[in-house]
């Protein structure tokens, strides 16, 4: 008991050590390293011990070591840069799986034109029966940037595949899809929409065009019970801890629920915390009225699983002329939803319907917003959530002024911010979309986008994530997307450089702030005594290397609950 006040005196005194260990009692120590731990009171430290995969001391090296004893595992971290483990705070993991296994490849810029796209669906074909769904991936806004500046249409699928259902997603949002396809999705003439919400596109006599927008849940592409209950036992996780990360909201069709509930009993510590919001149709009006149905089993260990929340589509998304408007897209177009401004899936009266579901269960209402119609149908749905539950937990905005954000609106945040709102956004769009928003909504309207810095100004505390979907290139990198919001360089250029954050902000946008976003600070985040042992040791300082060098930076350790996940060979 001697050292160990000693201990405490020595680290009050130097005021580095903070610890709520006694000498001798932790699992393992890790030492000399650079941590940056997002956490104001003690922001640099060298050394952390960890206890039953939870921090019990932040310090020095020498301070650390003293607490270890012949059972404490030593890690020698060669002074590299350490942080919080990152979070990603709405992603869909589970369509990675689809992509890896049954998609053939269309995406921008492997596949640079629609005749290209069309030679590879030609092949698949070769190769399966007649009557297997075929799906290809496009990325968001192909139709902007193919040579033919068009997506495949019905006809030219139905040449290449004519025994072959076939959908061609551009991107999350919206599909082309051949008239086997439409036989097989019971898709007639003078039908506007799925059974399950999406809508179909039809031409001047009420004709199926082939687009169909937000029907992804009509899609039987659903991978089998088996291959699902592995993905998230164990591929997800190698998936994602090569990038550094430790915990992920996933965002998860009811019908797996099931499977990931049996997943919580058979590998009981995976090496990626799952905190899982669930959808169902669209406008999330097929949700049982009862969400407990969607726990985790009263065994499982709620630091690696939690049902949080539920999610709904109040629009499509712009870069996919699909977000909401109030006024048309730019162009000619003629994939676009009657009308021209995008499509309107969860109307007022259903979206105060869904938000009041996510209440009366005590839940995380989780809304997907990209076109501004949509945001304010958002606003307004949590305007009347908060006068009649001042005190009520959480409620978020998903891609939140991602592609258009007008004063008003941030007003509007700000004032919802105090009653618990926060916002999900995805900074690697960057990278990706700013052209395609500028072709398709013009420059007035698309120079409102991506204004990141407004938001932390806000007092927003924006949460970044990948919304993988597997149908991108590339934007899992939390680096990459760390570097766009620190240099502004879009696939456009440098844009609106003012909207900069700094590294510090960028850091926080995947650790701390996705953490409170899901409720979850008190144990994620940062490095701090009693949080969960999750760190992401890095291949360079991000913290000193120029801007334009932040993407070079690799995860190098990924680190969970003080285990070691992740190495990179
Ligand atoms: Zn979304
Ligand atoms: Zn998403």
């Amino acid at each position: 008991m001697t050292l160990t006040r000693n201990l405490l005196a020595q680290g009050f005194a130097l005021g580095l050590l903070s610890t709520s260990a006694l000498a001798g009692q932790a699992d393992v120590a890790f030492v000399n390293g650079r941590f940056w731990t997002v956490n104001p009171a003690q922001s640099e430290a060298a050394a952390v011990a960890v206890k039953n995969g939870v921090f019990v001391a932040v310090g020095t090296t020498a301070e650390i070591t003293a607490l270890a004893d012949a059972t404490t595992k030593v890690i020698d971290l060669h002074g590299q840069r350490v942080l919080p483990g990152l979070i990603d705070a709405h992603t869909h993991p589970l369509e990675t799986l689809w992509m890896k296994s049954d998609w053939v490849d269309a995406r921008y810029p492997e596949t640079p034109s629609v005749a290209v796209a069309l030679t590879n669906i030609a092949t698949r074909v070769g190769t399966s029966a007649p009557g297997d769904w075929i799906f290809v991936a496009c990325v968001s806004a192909s139709e902007n940037k193919f040579a033919e500046k068009r997506l495949p249409t019905r006809a030219e699928l139905d040449e290449v595949a004519p025994g072959n259902p076939v959908i061609l997603a551009n991107g999350a949002h919206m599909a082309v899809v051949n008239s086997k396809a439409l036989e097989a999705l019971g898709i007639t003439k003078g039908m506007t929409r799925l059974p399950k919400g999406g809508g179909v596109l039809t031409d001047a006599d009420g004709n199926p065009t082939g687009v169909i927008t937000d029907g992804f849940a009509d899609i039987p592409s659903a991978p089998k019970p088996a291959e699902v209950i592995a993905y998230y036992g164990q591929g997800i996780a190698q998936f994602w801890n090569q990038y550094g990360f430790t915990s992920m909201l996933a965002i998860t069709p009811h019908q797996v629920v099931p499977a990931l509930q049996a997943v919580s009993q058979s590998v009981k510590q995976p090496n990626i915390r799952y905190t899982v919001s669930v959808w169902g149709a669209p406008d999330g009006k097929d949700l049982p009225d009862d969400l407990s149905a969607f726990d985790m089993p009263k065994d499982a260990d709620p630091n690696y699983y939690r049902f949080a929340g539920i999610k709904a589509w109040v629009d499509g998304e712009n870069d996919a002329r699909t977000g909401y408007m109030y006024d048309p897209y730019e162009g000619h177009f003629d994939i676009d939803p009657a009308g021209g401004r995008g499509t309107l899936v969860t109307p007022q009266v259903e979206a105060n319907a869904f938000v009041d579901l996510a209440r009366r269960n005590n839940r995380l209402a989780m809304l997907h917003c990209s076109g501004d119609a949509a945001t304010d149908i958002c606003l307004t749905a949590y305007e009347r959530d908060a006068a009649a539950t001042p005190h009520a937990s959480m409620r978020r905005i998903e891609h939140f002024g991602m592609f258009q954000l007008s004063d008003a609106q941030l007003q509007r945040a700000q004032a919802l911010k105090k009653t618990g709102l926060y916002i999900s956004v995805q900074p690697i769009w960057l990278t990706e979309l700013v052209k395609a928003d500028f072709e398709n909504m013009g420059a007035e309207r698309a120079s409102t986008g991506y204004k990141f810095e407004t938001m932390i100004k806000a007092g927003l505390e924006p949460a970044a994530s990948t919304d993988m979907t597997g149908l991108y290139l590339g934007n899992i990198d939390p680096f990459k997307a760390m570097q766009a919001l620190v240099t502004r360089q879009s696939d456009m250029g440098l844009f609106e450089p003012e909207e900069a954050v700094s590294v510090q902000d960028a850091i926080r946008m995947w650790t701390v702030w996705p953490a409170k976003s899901l409720g979850e600070a008190e144990h994620r985040g940062s490095i701090e005594v009693g949080k969960l042992a999750d760190m992401t040791v890095l291949t360079q300082d991000i913290l000193s290397v120029p801007g334009d060098k932040i993407a070079e930076t690799q995860a190098a350790e990924t680190i969970v609950g003080g285990r070691v996940v992740y190495t990179r060979p």
